[in-house]
């Protein structure tokens, strides 16, 4: 059965869809089976693969809102070797409406019942926010990534998402589990962000990944291109940090299962 990670933080511009984008391509890379799912009703995450927002027959608001099946959501984007189920602004309208309906924290799950064999890996970009959307999102997956820039106000918020987490554990989803921390956009020449990343390594200890993802300049030009990072410049310091954090993931999923 396919290992479903929710890619998550409230805190906007973390780096959580630089991650899902850029792990799924490099999942994909070592041949693994991948679908990245588009759970954040900017986009940005389809967009980052290629695709045109305005332009999808189903988006990941009728994977969870309506009947419609999640194999006939997936899209196979254009040179690439994943599978996404994209998304759009339609989304937005779900955080509303899901309050309204049965099994609402569920659907998500129930959604992807049938889709998940299919897959090895399947990640969730979660929004910025601790909505319904990501609950969802938390309530199917086996386990959290939590993408973290290593500044001042890093470790706010922080308590929220883990009480969010620690909560979902005990009503919904017992097998969840914080999979690993990520230090991302690091530049180890500031004297904070090492500071930070003491801290993060003190509290949470081997919670907290090996792999750490530098500023770099490829990863933020990507998306443009309509690119994960692998695809666009394949020797840049992003991308080899992206092929880390999979082969480190894909390690820590055996000890896991
Ligand atoms: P989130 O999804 O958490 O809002 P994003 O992944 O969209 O965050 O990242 C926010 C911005 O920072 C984007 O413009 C992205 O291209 C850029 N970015 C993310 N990670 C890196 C990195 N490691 N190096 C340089 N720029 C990055
Ligand atoms: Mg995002």
């Amino acid at each position: 059965m396919g290992s479903i990670f929710a890619i998550t933080n409230q805190k906007g511009g973390v780096g959580k869809t630089t991650t899902s984008v850029n792990l799924a391509a490099a999942l994909a890379d070592y041949g693994r089976k991948v679908l990245l799912i588009d759970l954040d009703p900017q986009g940005n995450a389809s967009t980052g693969c290629g695709l045109d927002k305005d332009d999808i027959a189903l988006t990941s608001y009728e994977v969870i809102m309506t009947e419609a099946k999640a194999a006939d959501a997936i899209i196979r984007p254009d040179n690439l070797s994943f599978d996404v189920i994209p998304t759009n602004s339609d989304l937005t309208a779900a955080e509303v409406q899901l309050l309204e309906v049965k099994l609402r924290e569920h659907r998500l799950r129930l959604a992807l019942e049938s889709t998940r064999d299919l897959y090895d890996y399947i990640l969730i970009d979660c929004p910025p926010s601790l909505s319904m959307l990501t609950v969802n999102a938390l309530v199917a997956s086996k386990g959290v990534l939590i993408p973290i820039q290593c500044e001042y106000y890093a470790l706010e918020g922080l308590s929220s998402l883990l009480k969010t987490i620690e909560r979902i554990k005990q009503r919904a989803n017992p097998g969840l589990e914080i999979t690993g921390l990520l230090r991302t956009m690091f530049d180890a020449r500031n004297n904070l962000a090492n500071q930070v990343s003491r801290q993060l390594i003190n509290h949470f200890q081997g919670k907290v990944f090996h792999s750490i993802i530098p500023r770099n300049v490829r990863l933020a030009e990507a998306p443009s291109h309509g690119l994960p990072v692998i695809n666009y410049d394949r020797t840049s310091r992003g991308s080899i940090a992206y092929m880390a954090l999979a082969s480190e993931l894909m390690r820590r999923d055996k000890k896991a299962a």
